[in-house]
């Protein structure tokens, strides 16, 4: 084929082409493989890769195959060609066999291209799924390829295999045709590609060079090649990521002095010695220490604070607000919803009784007469500790030096969010980030890699693991008897059901539905029903918590609204309606709202009878077990990380093209180390020998670079 007239634009780096400069790639095609794919340059191209490989060297014969088998090779002789069934179910079929038997080729589509390319009595290879229909074996649309010019491209034995979506089958881009631009692109003579890291790294940790892997991933000579273009493309992916993480992280620590809070002062000491009302646990202590090491360092603090539901992240964050305020400082605390800052606020200022502390709510319902109040105390510095919802972010709250930022469950507030709290005060405030979201190890170090984490990984004594029950909604009535054995017992109950957005009207019936159903069951006024959802308007929704909280409701009907947070210990049993329909974080987060008093406390399940496979792992593993880590880590394997809110959040501006975060623990934590021997030789990586990373560095990160600065 001429290169000639597709000679690339010289002006611009070789991969950042245009599609259409590539041989075999027209007007049409491109626009299929932009709209399709997202391919819309050479690099795009380059970077699509393989999902599986084919061994190449491996062929069944046609005895041996089976409906069971997956994707195989054979190699024969189409014998003849007839068409089968009407309308939308005619097909075309031809008759294949070889030595050892006879199998039926089945087309829906393109028939007359198939019948005329492909002439009978002569050899084929056949790729494709053997399936069974009408008792006869057979293979629906396989790839058909004459024997004779087969052409095994750079000595590979293994072929890629590329995802490609019906529409582009439809207009014959199979995944044959990619692989076949691909290896149009690699023998371009102009083909070239910039080596992305530096070559000291390259030798010392026995890396396959950037073209090397790029050639190998597409066309992999052997197993053993194919593994080491994977490894080398992950390295450098996972690589940049961390390096990006650490220097972001080292860099703050050097540009920003941080406040520091030198002395543990009479508010600490005072609430520590006359107002906890229970021992600490020993995580909570090593927490505070840990806190209270960063915050006497001269440096900023940047900590996460990870801990199960029920762990007891409040009285942490509460003592830490203390020893800002023992050094003259203001704090605040934001949580994600109202109810959540209002539970806070009541339970912090119940904790402080007796204390000359000044604590204030702030959420979006705030009387203005209120909003004036707690302005003019702020900048007065007669306020110690705001609490409050995303209101706490509005211009016009101006404190006079805030000393402390404490976010309660991260994953709802977005990095923009977190920046704005920083500008609060001249020198950047200690952040404290909390989330009951447990996160795998590997994982947090993406996803909050640029802060020092704290884990309480103890509950409190006494607690007594909840019990997970499942019933299938065929069963109500028995979970309806339950419930009223509780009550008798004078425990109280949360029913949840699910909210999701994309049909929120039919949730709400739902929902609505649910109530007359309990209404029914538990009639007025025996019982005492609450309800709560998304939207009501707030007057009302405190009013149904405050019945259920002050215990004349019984059973507190809602959406999810309660899944963060909410801590009502005599609450001891939470119904989970249609259980398949949350995820496993979701449900364990659920959980967590029962089992905080001394009373045993159940969790019930309760879904349909036809359960996919994936709903059913999920309610096994939590019958099973009520350990957050594993909980997570199964939610990981079974989601992988990119369906995890947060992910979004990471700091990662592009999408990953090879790395799972959740599966590539090891090399994370391998780069992690390798980045932060980096940094700590060449903190701004200004040294010759880093020149290649740093520039990478721009290029990956540059997008997001303004909004890292100041979060
Ligand atoms: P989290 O916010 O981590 O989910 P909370 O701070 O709401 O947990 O604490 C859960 C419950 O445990 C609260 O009722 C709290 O008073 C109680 N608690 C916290 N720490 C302890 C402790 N050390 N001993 C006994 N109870 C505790
Ligand atoms: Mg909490």
């Amino acid at each position: 084929m001429g290169y000639k007239k597709y000679t690339v634009k010289p002006s611009r780096s070789f991969l950042d082409n245009d599609i259409t400069y590539l041989p075999g790639v027209g007007p049409k095609r491109a626009e299929l493989l932009a709209k399709e794919l997202n391919i819309t340059t050479f690099r795009d191209l380059l970077y699509f890769f393989p999902y599986k490989y084919i061994d190449k060297t491996k062929f069944y014969s046609i005895s041996e195959l089976s409906p069971e088998l997956p994707y195989i090779q054979i190699k024969g002789t189409i014998r003849s060609y007839f068409f089968e069934g009407q309308g939308t179910r005619k097909r075309l079929n031809a008759v294949f066999t070889d030595e050892t038997g006879s199998i039926r080729l089945v087309w829906f589509k393109g028939t007359k291209w198939i019948s005329g390319n492909y002439p009978t009595g002569q050899e084929y290879t056949i790729f494709g799924k053997p399936s069974l229909f009408n008792g006869i074996l057979n293979i629906v649309h396989p790839e058909v390829e004459a024997t004779s010019k087969q052409t095994e491209k750079f000595g590979s034995t293994l072929q890629g295999q590329y995802s490609s979506t019906e529409k582009l089958k439809n207009h014959f881009i199979t995944s044959k045709v990619i692989l076949k631009m691909i290896s149009n692109l690699l023998q371009h003579p102009e083909f070239n590609v910039q080596e992305t890291l530096p070559n000291y790294l390259i030798s010392k940790y026995n890396l396959l060079s950037l073209r090397e892997a790029l050639k190998a991933i597409h066309f992999p000579l052997n197993n053993s090649e194919l593994e080491r273009a994977v490894y080398r493309l992950k390295f450098e992916e996972l690589f940049y990521i961390q390096l990006n993480l650490i220097k972001f992280k080292q860099n703050r620590s050097i540009k920003y002095k941080g406040l520091n809070f030198g002395t543990v002062g009479d508010n600490f000491n005072y609430f520590y010695y006359n107002n906890l009302p229970f021992p600490l646990t020993d995580a909570q202590k090593r927490v505070l220490k840990e806190i209270r090491r960063d915050l006497g360092s001269g440096k900023q603090m940047n900590r996460l604070l990870q801990g199960d539901v029920g762990s007891g992240k409040t009285v942490v964050a509460l003592m830490s607000m203390l020893i800002a305020m023992d050094n003259g400082y203001q704090a605040c605390l934001m949580a994600p919803t109202e109810i959540l800052a209002n539970q806070h606020y009541n339970t912090i200022t119940k904790m402080l009784s007796g204390m000359a502390v000044k604590v204030k709510l702030l959420t979006g319902s705030s009387k203005r007469s209120l909003r004036k109040e707690i302005e003019e105390s702020l900048s007065d510095s007669t306020l110690n500790i705001l609490i409050g919802t995303h209101a706490l972010l509005e211009d016009n709250i101006v404190f006079n030096n805030l000393g402390l930022v404490i976010i309660d469950e991260q994953h709802r507030f977005g990095v923009e969010q977190r920046a704005k709290l920083w500008r609060k005060n001249l020198s950047p405030p200690h952040v404290l980030v909390m989330t009951a979201t447990p996160i795998p190890r590997t994982l947090a170090m993406t996803l909050y890699g640029d802060l020092d984490v704290s884990v309480l990984d103890e509950m409190p004594p006494g607690r007594k693991p909840i019990k997970t029950i499942h019933y299938f909604d065929s069963k109500m009535n028995l979970v309806f008897g339950f419930l009223r054995e509780q009550i008798e017992m004078g425990r109280q109950i949360y029913v949840v059901y699910p909210l999701i957005k994309e049909s929120e009207k039919m949730d709400y019936k739902d929902l609505e539905d649910g109530y007359d159903t309990f209404v029914r069951h538990f009639p007025h006024p025996k019982y005492c029903i609450s309800i709560v959802h998304g939207q009501m308007p707030s007057s009302l929704k405190d009013e149904s918590m405050r019945l259920f909280e002050s215990g004349q409701a019984q059973i507190l009907i809602s959406t999810t609204v309660i899944e963060v947070g909410v801590d009502i210990p005599n609450a001891s049993v939470i119904v989970i309606e249609s259980a398949e329909r949350f995820g496993l974080s979701q449900l364990h987060q659920l959980r967590g709202r029962v089992g905080r008093g001394a009373d045993q406390s159940y969790c019930i399940l309760v879904t349909s009878v036809k359960l996919s496979k994936e709903a059913r792992e999920r309610i096994d593993i939590m019958v099973e077990t009520t350990d957050g880590f594993r909980i997570a880590e199964t939610d990981l394997r079974m989601r992988g990380p990119g369906d995890i809110e947060g992910t979004m959040q990471s700091g990662i501006p592009f999408d990953l093209k090879i790395s799972d975060l959740g599966r590539d623990g090891q090399i994370i934590e391998y780069v992690r180390n390798i980045a932060e021997e980096i940094i700590n030789d060449d903190p701004l990586l200004d040294k010759e020998k880093n020149l290649t990373l740093s520039i990478n560095l721009k290029r990956l990160f540059a997008k997001r670079r303004s909004l890292r600065n100041i979060s």
